[in-house]
């Protein structure tokens, strides 16, 4: 797409946002999430995209917008780490991608598949003049069509680092050759790089080649493979559900071991793994609320994917049992050694809306043993962390990013509450229930 076009189309999707430069939130129960603890009755004030005050009530600022927040609960927005942003042919449902982040609540998203759309968009949201999350985006992937020598894909780091991608994003097929020399050079240039385990690579050489996220968990199931070699795509099927009666179980807790050495961090995608494994019908999975939001034609697609598996399942009920028990028990036991956990579901991607899906995931993350504490820090304060940034985003404190989310319900109690939205502020834009429904409902499907 050429440069001009591209700018056309971000402009297509500006649009004006009357930002209320300042906001007060009273009577509110706050969530800071630096520690596990509900702050009752405080007042919240956000002045110019920065809280500016938590804490007793105040006098509102001349002018400030008033939020009554008596029985509410204040939370920071979270983040998506393995974000789709649609570009190519799918371009047209770009803007509704950024408007679902933005209603659920995702006020930072890593998109994991990226093209040049989307540094006019990142450009544009973080220049207030288009509503969505903060955009980090991966330039486009390195796969087997792509990374096929050295030099190749020497000559693609240098190009992505210099257009001005945030990162690299790793997929399936890289030839370790090829790996070699992007990891050297992505190293070198200081360009992350995060994704896939291509099989040809492993678990080792990726944790010590310095990725900067392991998405999927990808490669741990495959690093207890203890059967015949080589291992193909086919016989390891999804992400290692056609190896979990082949593993060496001695090598779990090893495998953890050197994961939390490398201080590499995960991005599980559970939710989506708890899908394609359940035995949840299609029709049931694109019932939940959130799919009236997506385009028909997709929901449609990923409803015949699903009855496909129920009806013709990859493998027998217990193997699929296992394999979800087995990733489970990595993401309490990398958790628990301290490895760093950051919230990614994938979306759009099978049967995950996009914004929506991240509180799935929460849940999934709840659903393998964390406390509903823990799994939304892995979507907030870790995120901070994780981007330089901690005690300034993720957080509700005095100076951090005004990205807020207004709950009905205590998540702390129930994960689920998560979805009791009532508003969200994004970088100290207040979009109250009213606004928030009429921009959902203008994207429902009738
Ligand atoms: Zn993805």
């Amino acid at each position: 797409m050429s440069r001009a076009l591209i700018a056309a189309v971000a402009l297509l999707f500006a649009h004006e946002s009357p930002a209320q430069s300042t906001v007060v939130f009273s009577g509110v129960s706050v969530i800071p999430m630096d520690r596990e603890e509900v702050l009752a009755n405080q007042t919240v004030i956000v002045e110019n995209g920065r809280i500016t005050h938590v804490g007793a009530a105040r006098q509102a600022p001349a002018g400030a917008l008033s939020v009554d927040g008596r029985g509410k609960f204040l939370v920071p927005a979270i983040a998506e780490f393995h974000a789709h942003v649609p570009s190519g042919s799918q371009a047209v449902h770009a803007h509704r991608t950024l408007t679902l982040y933005a209603m659920a609540g995702v006020a930072t998203a890593r998109g994991m598949l990226g093209a040049p759309l989307h540094l006019a968009l990142r450009d544009s949201i973080a220049r207030g003049q288009l509503l969505g999350p903060r955009l980090l985006t991966s330039g486009p992937s390195f796969n087997n069509n792509t990374a096929t020598s050295p030099g190749a894909v020497m000559a693609m780091v240098r190009e992505q680092k210099a257009a001005g991608y945030d990162l690299l994003k790793i997929h399936p097929g890289v030839p370790r050759i090829a790996f070699d020399s992007l990891a050297a050079t992505a190293n070198r240039l200081r360009i992350p790089f995060a994704g896939h385990v291509p099989l040809e690579i492993g678990l080792d050489v990726a944790l010590t080649s310095r990725y900067s996220t392991i998405d999927h968990l990808d490669g741990l199931v495959e690093a207890m493979y203890a059967g015949p070699q080589p291992l193909t795509p086919q016989v390891n099927g999804f992400f290692g559900l056609g190896i979990v009666r082949q593993l060496d179980q001695s090598r779990f807790d090893a495998v953890v071991r050197r994961v939390r050495a490398s201080g590499v961090a995960m991005v599980p995608t559970q939710i989506l793994m708890d899908n394609y494994a359940s035995d949840a019908t299609g029709d049931a999975l694109t019932a939940l609320p959130e799919f009236r939001y997506w385009v028909p034609q997709q929901v449609a697609a990923w409803r015949t994917n699903k009855n496909g598996l129920v009806s013709q399942p990859p493998a027998p009920a217990d193997q699929r049992a296992e394999f979800i028990a087995l990733r489970r028990r990595f993401v309490k036991a990398l958790h628990e050694a301290g490895v760093p956990f950051l919230l990614g579901s994938d979306a759009p991607q099978l049967w995950n809306v996009p914004g929506f899906s991240a509180h799935r995931e929460l849940g999934a993350l709840v659903a393998a043993g964390l406390t509903p504490y823990q799994a939304l820090r892995t979507g907030t304060v870790n995120v901070a962390r994780f981007m330089g940034e901690e005690g300034r985003s993720g957080i509700v404190r005095t100076g951090a990013r005004a990205d807020l989310i207004l709950l009905d319900a205590n998540p702390l109690q129930d994960i689920a509450n998560t979805l009791t939205i009532q508003g969200v502020m994004l970088n100290g834009r207040w979009i109250g229930p009213a606004e928030r429904e009429r921009l959902l409902n203008a994207l429902a499907n009738p």
